[in-house]
């Protein structure tokens, strides 16, 4: 089958080995200009991990892994209160964890599919019509194809999912945060650690990324304001945003250079009725993005992406295969909304009191005597 895929992430580019594996010729096209390099952190754990290895990637990965040493939870004066150190998360996890940056992922699954899949920058769709016998779809460099099917794999704010679906508003759902991300030189002798300083209604945190001496600062604040912020705004807004707060985080926002590339965003979940229409379906955080708060989202992209290849290859028709995936993979993503939504509402102490009590937890938490509470709260169990 010809499928293009739409969305060169971890999804889109997990799908299309696995289609490609299964005997199927898929087509990638992706907005951005070239593959990515920057962004943000994240871990690497659970139905992720599981789909890299069968996929040979997990040597790969290990070897770009940021080397974390702890993640600390800091107190105004500059000293941690609570440190996890990463030789505890590996036993919650079975030592089946890593710390990756996002392009680390992004660029090892696509050097798995250089060879074999091809993969279009600079493109997005346009216009996309589905009759029973194809799917016709527009670029934006106004030419047309036709493929068996689409797979919108265009994260959070997927193009597919306005396309065929309905517009974002219809399925979004603020958890009532914004965030921001960002590199900068390591002036503040965070090394090889995370630290992050929470207030009431705010954090602020700092980790080694894995080029030398640089950091990764990401900001977190409650707002009921959703509006897009644009590029140029976005300094002054969060200098107004954390003003008065403790710690390093007043050096972290005075250090920005104009060169530097703010990422902001809402944290807001999706949530559909349903995930495929006609010759259409959408994968990854188009369809139930979980937020970067479940930490699961990459793992989700992977899972989702595996189960839908796999659902093609061993069900007689296209109809069947979406059903089955669904089927498989629903559960398991509204099973992370919903303990996200609550962490969500946890982390939003906006008392003092509120504060206190989670430090308190956290202090109790981080410990090896509860390394099984550890691996609840993280949700490292794998869905394959
Ligand atoms: C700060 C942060 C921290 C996170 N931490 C974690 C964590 O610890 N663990 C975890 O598992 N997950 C984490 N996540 C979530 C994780 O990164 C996402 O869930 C995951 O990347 C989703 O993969 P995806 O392929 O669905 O979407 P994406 O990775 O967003 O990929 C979508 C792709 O589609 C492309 N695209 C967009 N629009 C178009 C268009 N119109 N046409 C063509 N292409 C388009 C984009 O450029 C992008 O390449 C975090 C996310 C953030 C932002």
């Amino acid at each position: 089958m010809r499928v293009l895929i739409s969305g060169s992430g971890i999804a889109g580019l997990t799908l299309a080995y696995w289609l490609h594996q299964y005997g199927h010729t898929p087509l990638v096209i992706e907005q951005a200009e070239a593959i990515r390099r920057g962004g943000y952190a994240f871990d690497f754990y659970g139905t992720g991990y599981d789909v890299a290895e069968r996929m040979g990637l997990i040597s790969t990965l290990q070897q770009q892994q940021i080397r974390l040493d702890a993640i600390s939870y800091m107190g105004a004066s500059g000293k941690p209160y609570a440190t996890l150190n990463t030789t505890l998360m590996r036993k919650v996890m079975h030592d089946r964890y890593m710390s990756l940056m996002h392009w680390t992922l992004e660029e090892a699954l696509y050097n798995t599919i250089v060879n074999d899949v091809e993969v279009r920058y600079g493109r997005s769709l346009t216009a996309v019509k589905s009759s029973p016998e194809e799917v016709s779809v527009t670029f934006n460099d106004g030419t047309t194809e036709a493929y068996d099917l689409l797979v919108g794999a265009d994260g959070v704010h997927s193009n597919t999912r306005h396309l065929v679906f309905r517009a974002e508003k219809h399925f979004q759902h603020y958890l009532g945060y914004t965030f921001a991300s960002y590199p900068l030189p390591d002036h503040y002798g965070i090394g090889r650690n995370w630290n992050n300083y929470i207030e009431p209604g705010r954090l602020a945190s700092a980790y080694c990324s894995n080029n030398d001496g640089e950091i990764i600062t990401f900001l977190i604040w409650k707002t009921a304001n959703q509006d897009y912020i644009p590029r140029e705004q976005r300094l002054a807004h969060l200098h107004q945003v954390f003003a008065g707060m403790g710690w390093i985080t007043s050096r972290l926002l005075d250090d920005v250079s104009d060169s530097t590339a703010i990422f902001m965003d809402t944290v807001t979940q999706i949530h559909m009725p349903t995930w495929h229409s006609g010759r259409v379906v959408l994968v990854g955080d188009a369809c139930g993005c979980p937020t970067l708060i479940s930490g699961q989202g990459a793992s989700m992209a992977m899972g989702g992406a595996y189960l839908l290849a796999k659902a093609l290859h061993e069900t007689f028709n296209y109809e069947d295969a979406f059903l089955r995936y669904e089927q498989q993979v629903r559960p398991h993503v509204e099973k992370r909304q919903k303990k996200t939504q609550d962490s969500a509402k946890r982390f939003d102490s906006n008392s003092l009191l509120g504060l206190c009590i989670q430090q308190l937890m956290m202090r109790i938490l981080l410990r090896d005597s509860f390394i099984r509470l550890l691996r609840q709260h993280f949700g490292g169990e794998s869905i394959l």
